[in-house]
């Protein structure tokens, strides 16, 4: 069989654990204070999809999330995006559809998944369930509750896009 690659880029506000999650997922550990690898432009994991080898390359950013002209050349040649925002900072929240049509500028509709981290602080919550819900209904998303830290729906939300990219 031949292997699929897919370029995943991870896509919103900063500190909300785009880098958390790529740790997560690639190396299986989380660390409070994440710092970039220098000269790393991604990690990646292989996993099986109905009975097809799939390789995830997670393109994580510097940190540069302000800076358009560096988000642009790291979304070129995305294959799939995960919108992220975080439980506990409403202005993340905000910033996903303008997040959104960023990606979208670049490379056109693509497999997307909207995932609301750190649901293990769902006690300090600044988003109401309907919000979310209503904002993935909205952008017709596939929506997932995950905490990166207490590794909850992290696997989840990758394997659905590389299953909706095989299906593209
Ligand atoms: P990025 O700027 O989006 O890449 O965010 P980071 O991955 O650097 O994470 C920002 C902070 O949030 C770090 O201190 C992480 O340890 C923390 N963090 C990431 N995911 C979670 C989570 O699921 N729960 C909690 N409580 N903290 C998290
Ligand atoms: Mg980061």
């Amino acid at each position: 069989d031949m292997e699929v690659a897919i370029k995943v880029v991870v896509v919103g506000n900063g500190a909300v654990g785009k880098s958390s999650m790529i740790q997560r997922y690639c190396k299986g550990i989380f660390t409070r204070d994440y710092k970039k690898t220098i000269g790393v432009d991604f990690l990646e994991r292989q996993i099986i999809v109905n009975g097809e080898d799939v390789r995830l390359m997670l393109w994580d950013t510097a940190g540069q999330e302000e800076f358009d002209a560096i988000t642009k050349a790291y979304y070129r040649g995305a294959q799939a995006c995960v919108l992220v925002f975080s439980t506990t900072d409403r202005d993340s929240f905000e910033a996903i559809g303008s997040w959104k049509e960023k990606v979208e500028v670049e490379v056109g509709d693509i497999p997307t998944v909207l995932v609301q981290n750190k649901i293990d602080l769902l006690d300090d919550t600044v988003i109401k369930n309907e919000e979310a819900e209503g904002l993935a209904k909205r952008l017709k998303l596939r929506f997932y509750r995950a905490s990166v830290k207490e590794d909850l729906n992290v696997n989840e939300v990758f394997k659905y896009l590389a299953d909706k990219y095989l299906q593209r």
